[in-house]
């Protein structure tokens, strides 16, 4: 991943994205206006931040991205596996309808979605023109989410796997990950024994490594081209919010993609 500063604000972006096709970006936790637990580029809505300190990072956000506040569309983000194919930007007035991936095929869309440990799966699809960003916690990780994306922009799109770039955004590592017994069980019950090279016993207890999950399910799927940086964000908390190590109260960073054209 390549960094970039502006206007006060840190953002990164993936190698495998082809900049004259897509904008994209994900906005690290600093220069924004939210203070305490929250500093600072908080774009999560729910989770007790100031509104007005929320919206005025959106606002900066969207004016450092170079698209207009209005041309997002984001989603109620809930720990499923529904995707969702996005034509046009979410009106202001609209609620946000519950799914876990959103893909879109027009410019004049900006999709956004928000993280604190689970996986972002950021897609794009060169041939087809397709663009979508996926959300992966230990949930939809065990529902198989990435594979879900990849069949559901096969059927909408006609994208084939093999054109896919897919990019692992900051997330929680599999050293840092602690998990229950009962998250192994789960994930047996769904995966049997494939389930099992992902969770490591050790003497601080079970872990899981949703990197390695994501990207076998990824594979197959058929995706041969994926970039996984390897940003922890519990380890990295001066650029990242961390839901699991800040306890549940802290941020949401942002990650943003569109396609080039107008918007
Ligand atoms: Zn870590």
């Amino acid at each position: 991943m390549r960094q970039f500063h502006q206007e006060g604000l840190i953002y990164y972006k993936f190698d495998c994205f082809d900049d004259h096709a897509v904008d994209h970006a994900i906005f690290s936790r600093v220069g924004g206006n939210s203070k305490g637990a929250f500093t600072s580029l908080n774009l999560g809505g729910t989770n007790g931040d100031d509104p007005r300190d929320v919206l005025a990072n959106h606002e900066k956000l969207f004016r450092v991205f170079g698209r207009s506040y209005a041309s997002r569309f984001d989603v109620w983000q809930v720990h499923g596996k529904t995707i969702v194919f996005s034509d046009a930007p979410r009106p202001p007035e609209k609620k946000h309808s519950p799914a876990d991936g959103i893909f879109t095929d027009k410019p004049e869309v900006t999709l956004v979605m928000r993280f604190a440990d689970c996986v972002p799966l950021v897609f794009h699809d060169p041939i087809r023109k397709v663009v979508g960003i996926v959300h992966g916690g230990w949930q939809g990780t065990m529902l198989r989410i990435g594979a879900e994306a990849v069949e559901a922009v096969q059927r909408h799109y006609g994208s084939r796997a093999c054109d896919l770039r897919v990019g692992l955004g900051p997330s929680i590592c599999g050293n840092c990950y602690q998990v229950g017994e009962d998250v192994r069980r789960q994930f047996l019950k769904e995966w049997g024994k494939e389930a099992e090279p992902f969770f490591n016993q050790t003497e601080n207890g079970l872990f899981l490594d949703l990197w390695g999950a994501n990207i076998f399910t990824l594979r197959q799927a058929g995706v041969e081209q994926i970039e996984n940086p390897r940003i922890c964000t519990a380890e990295n908390l001066q650029e990242w919010y961390s839901y699991r190590k800040e306890k549940g109260v802290t941020g949401r960073f942002a990650v943003v993609i569109a396609l080039k054209g107008n918007g």
